[in-house]
């Protein structure tokens, strides 16, 4: 049986809108109600002590796509669609810096290149790709770098071609979900971490929520519930198209004479690495052992692991002593449809959910949009 007091009650279970999950959709949805709705009772609720999803474990790139993670995207869905999710990209990385500010998610304008082993045709396949993304940057977007192979330090038998993206950076993604806490707090909205929604049932009038928290059970009311779960929101729509991928990083030691300055990426956008001051975070693999990496665990693969260490080894800091400091994975969530869902569960309750690989892109429209759907205009 529950033991929660008559003020408890009164004042911590009954509210108008409930957001579940603080990551970066979340705690936008969280933030798009406050501010639309100044006198509502506003919760957002969080099953870990931290975010433990994707928002707070990810590397960290304000990205929208590599030449090949582009290419292999045009195989996969046609130009419209691709452009489509391309401009979602650019528009949430726009959307994310104005709403909490550059210095609020250390964001610095370090340039997104990508690593090439062969470079045949690379000239025609850049001019492709501009193309492409002209009608939504009407810039030059990517250039051909090579003479910076040398300057960053990579291994020059290996590593052929380089590209340069300007129109890329890097954020601190823990800072970023820092910011959002203190401006949901500014916003009087109550923030319940440690607390994991079991289960929710809708009636006509309310939709009731059943929560732990220490093995605390306790029920919740709200009018109006959003959900941002994202991979985990499969437990409760088994029949959407939403399946965990887990994402794997590591942290060297601080190396001196590091010569990487930057975000990079090779093969697809599988692999990613950037400098963190003189340490450099290396992430990806996933795709050497797909099977094994979909799934809802944490944990770490080692044939990943061994693998990442040999690419740093072999072609990324040559030559140089390193060993790694730390190390960890987070969960992400994907379909078929590389378009993240955004959808109307009911009259009272919206999902927003499959944010892909480049979710801190896209996250804050996904987390408007998907408040949009439950607030009464
Ligand atoms: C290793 C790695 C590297 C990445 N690198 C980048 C990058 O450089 N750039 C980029 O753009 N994207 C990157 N991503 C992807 C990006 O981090 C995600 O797409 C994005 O954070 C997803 O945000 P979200 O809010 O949808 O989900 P999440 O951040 O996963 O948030 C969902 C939250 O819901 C909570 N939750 C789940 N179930 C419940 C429940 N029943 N009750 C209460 N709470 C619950 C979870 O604990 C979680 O905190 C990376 C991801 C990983 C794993």
């Amino acid at each position: 049986m529950e033991n929660i007091s008559f003020w408890e009650k009164k004042w911590f279970t009954n509210y108008d809108y409930v957001v579940i999950g603080a990551g970066i959709v979340g705690c936008f949805a969280a933030l798009k109600i406050a501010n639309e709705k100044k006198n509502a009772k506003v919760a957002l609720i969080e099953r870990g002590i931290l975010p433990l999803g994707a928002s707070t474990k990810n590397a960290g790139f304000a990205c929208f796509g590599s030449i090949t993670e582009i290419e292999k995207n045009r195989k996969e869905m046609s130009d419209d669609d691709l452009l489509s999710l391309l401009e979602l990209r650019i528009k949430g990385l726009e959307k994310l810096r104005n709403n909490l500010g550059d210095k609020n998610i250390s964001y610095s304008n370090c340039n997104g290149y990508e690593l090439f082993f062969g470079i045949d045709a690379l000239d025609r396949r850049i001019h492709k790709i501009n193309e492409l993304l002209n009608p939504l940057i009407d810039k030059k977007v990517f250039s051909l770098r090579n003479k910076y192979i040398k300057r960053f330090g990579f291994a020059k038998e290996i590593v052929v071609g380089l590209t340069e993206n300007k129109f890329e950076g890097s954020i601190d993604p823990g800072k970023m979900i820092f910011s959002l806490k203190k401006k949901l707090g500014s916003l009087s909205v109550d923030c319940y971490f440690s607390t994991e929604v079991e289960s929710f049932e809708e009636t006509s009038k309310k939709i009731y929520l059943k929560l732990n928290s220490s093995n605390q059970s306790i029920d919740m009311k709200t009018n109006k519930l959003v959900i941002c779960t994202n991979a985990f929101a499969k437990k409760w729509f088994d029949m959407e198209d939403i399946s965990p991928g887990r994402g794997f990083i590591l942290l060297t030691n601080n190396i001196p004479d590091l010569k990487i300055n930057g975000c990079f990426h090779y093969n697809g956008g599988y692999y990613y690495f950037r400098n963190i001051g003189n340490r450099l975070l290396l992430g990806g693999g996933r795709e050497i052992d797909i099977k094994n990496e979909t799934t809802y665990s944490f944990g770490i693969n080692n044939r990943i692991r061994q693998k990442l260490i040999e690419d740093l080894k072999r072609f990324i800091v040559p030559n140089k002593d390193f060993h790694i400091k730390s190390e960890w994975s987070g969960i992400m969530g994907f379909g078929q449809n590389k378009l993240p869902l955004i959808k109307k569960f009911s009259e009272n309750i919206s999902l927003g959910v499959r944010l892909g690989g480049m979710g801190i892109s896209i996250g804050s429209i996904v987390g408007e949009k998907t408040a949009e759907l439950v607030l009464d205009k």
